[in-house]
This record gives C-alpha cells, structure tokens and sequence, in this order.
C-alpha cells in the first residue's frame, strides 16, 4: 500500500512540476548575466593607441600552473603605431579545456594584456576546439563581457596595507585617568 501511495505522490510532483515554467534557458542562445567576477574566457587587448598590449614576456606562459599557454615571441620590432622597438608575440594560444580559471596569468601581466571574460565560449564537440589562437583571443576583446580584474588591480589587492603617517605615530600617548583608592579599605 505504501508504493502505491509513493507512485501517486511522485507522479503529483512530476504533474506538478511539468505545468510550471521552466528554470531553465536554452544556451547559447540565452545568455545570462553573470556575476562582476565570473571567470569563463579569456581576451587579449589593445592599447589605447591601438597597438597590441601583449609585449610577449611570456609571464603568463611560466607561471600558468595547468601549462596550458603557448606563446611565440616575436622579440622586439618597430612598432607600426609608435615607431618604437618594442616586444610582440607572433603566435598566443590558451587551451580552455585544462585551464583551472586561477587567473594566476592576468595577475602577472605587466601590461594588462590578458584579462578574463565573464562569457562561456559556444560548447563544441571536440576538445581542439577548444584551443583559444590569437586571433579568437583578440576577437574577445570586443565581443565578450569582461571580468572585474586585470594584472594591476590583482597586484594592487596583494599590496601590504600603508603604515599609518609618521605624525600619527609621534603623537604623545593620551594620560591615563588615575584610579581612586577604594574607599573604606584596610588603609588606616
Ligand atoms: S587561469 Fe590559470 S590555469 Fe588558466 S590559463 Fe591562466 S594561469 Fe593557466
Ligand atoms: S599576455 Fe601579458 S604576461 Fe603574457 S606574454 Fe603578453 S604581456 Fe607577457
């Protein structure tokens, strides 16, 4: 008798719940928003001026602990927007499918170059597709959302706290209000 009655009571719920609007949205063509700080892609940037932020230092590419940032310098090249010798990556690729999102590669980028995006990439149907190249990189940087940080703020939160001004340090103590005697005791 008790199945019977959990058979009924199951399949209330699944009535139930069949009538409700779904929770769930159909991706990638729903995309919902995400917190400031989601970490799911990443984007490579331009400087102001236009020229490429990444000075291929390869930072990102010895301190990512997954291995999975590959970077071919380009030693330094004249610039085409400044004029000036300045270092380039010829090639940038970063496997999204071992990266443990640490961030640990935005945080040593000397020059903001990489940072993380709050958009998931479309899912594929094979790992290799998952391979960010540059250009896939670079075309981030405009279509996807950006996270919170990029290497100077994640320093900046590693900074130690200022020591308080040399004035507030010399200033004397405040006196101690003395203790009164407690009265009536054995003094005589
Ligand atoms: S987030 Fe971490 S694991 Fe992913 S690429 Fe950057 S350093 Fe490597
Ligand atoms: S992305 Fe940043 S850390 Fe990586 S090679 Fe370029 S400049 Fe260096």
């Amino acid at each position: 008798m008790g199945y019977v009655a959990d058979s009924l009571r199951s399949m209330g719920i699944t009535l139930r719940t069949f009538l409700q609007k779904p929770v769930t949205v159909e991706f990638p063509e729903v995309r919902r928003p995400r917190a400031e700080r989601y970490r799911a892609s990443f984007a490579l940037l331009h400087e102001a001026d236009g020229d490429e932020a990444c000075i291929g230092c390869l930072q990102c590419e010895r301190i990512c602990p997954s291995q999975v940032i590959a970077i071919k310098a380009a030693g330094k090249k004249e610039s085409p927007v400044t004029g000036k010798k300045r270092g380039y990556a010829d090639d940038f690729t970063l496997d999204l499918s071992a990266c443990i999102f640490c961030e640990l590669c935005v945080q040593v980028c000397p020059t903001d170059a990489i940072v993380m995006t709050r958009e998931q990439e479309t899912p594929t149907f094979s790992r290799e597709e998952l391979v960010l190249t540059m250009p896939m990189l670079y075309a981030n940087e405009k279509s996807k959302h950006r996270a919170w940080a990029d290497g100077t703020k994640l320093m900046d939160m590693q900074a130690l706290p200022k020591p308080p001004p040399a004035a507030a340090l010399a200033a004397p103590a405040a006196p101690t209000t003395p203790v009164a005697p407690p009265s009536g005791g054995g003094t005589p």
